[in-house]
């Protein structure tokens, strides 16, 4: 694994795209348009498929928030599963690597990059100065209503993330996808991986309750697979499939709903 400083690097020339990502990001995921995309896609009503026929539509994205990477999404995950594979880790937590973006389908349905990707933070109480480009929360409409800029806002102290709104993408989405399918540490891994304030910089600890500290070690044991597996060599997409499609019907059922 190779140095953690030469990665999200958010220097020039990818700093710009990134920026205006998070300009659109930050203006737009306000607590009533979190609740709108829960209502429309938590029904899981959009598409059923094979696990492994999942990955290979992924194959056609390309993440534009992230500066690691130009690789397709299908590499990025075999290249995560990779990684923690050769490290002798438990089949869950390969599954989980090889799954972890699949919520990234989102931009399949036609959802715009900035309510797919991207780092995650509560929504409906205060944000975090540790998130990324803080200042660009001037512009979300939930500024105006002072209810949700204090530092619980409408959560109760210590009630657990489950019971708070996270922005809305990729991570959320897939947790729901598969939250009858996989362990607990796997489904915090996957619900939480793009929530940098908090694996990070430690912050929004007043609203965790002790199960998601508890949980929180495998959310840092995961990030470091999802960031520095991403190499310029391309898997070997033909060479590992037949393990892959053996081990997703080992741990998932036939068919997902998304
Ligand atoms: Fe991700
Ligand atoms: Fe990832």
């Amino acid at each position: 694994m190779e140095n953690e400083h030469q990665y999200r690097n958010y220097a020039a020339p990818a700093r710009d795209s990134v920026s205006a990502f998070y300009e659109a990001n930050h203006r737009q995921q306000s607590l009533d348009f979190v609740r709108g995309k829960r209502a429309q896609y938590l029904g899981l009503n959009h598409r059923t498929m094979a696990p492994w026929d999942a990955l290979l539509w992924m194959d056609t994205l390309v993440d534009d928030s992230d500066p690691d990477t130009n690789l397709s999404q299908l590499q990025h995950a075999l290249q995560t599963a990779e990684a923690i594979r050769k490290d002798g880790h438990p089949e869950w937590f390969i599954v989980t690597g090889l799954m972890h973006d699949l919520g990234k389908a989102l931009c399949l349905f036609g959802e715009p990059q900035w309510a797919v990707v991207g780092d995650t933070f509560p929504v409906g109480c205060a944000w975090s100065p540790t998130n990324v480009y803080p200042e660009y929360f001037a512009s979300n409409p939930d500024l105006a209503r002072p209810e949700l800029q204090t530092e619980n806002g409408i959560y109760e102290p210590g009630c657990g993330l489950d019971q708070v709104l996270m922005s809305w993408g990729h991570d959320e989405y897939l947790y729901h996808v598969l939250r009858d399918h996989l362990p607990l540490p796997a489904l915090y891994m996957i619900r939480y991986h793009s929530f940098y304030p908090a694996h990070r910089h430690e912050a929004y600890q007043h609203l965790m309750n002790e199960q998601d500290r508890t949980m929180f070690r495998h959310v840092s044991e995961f990030n470091p697979y999802d960031l520095y597996s991403k190499v310029a060599t391309p898997a070997d997409q033909k060479a590992l499939e037949p393990y892959y499609r053996d081990l997703l019907t080992r741990h998932l059922p036939a068919q997902l709903r998304f």
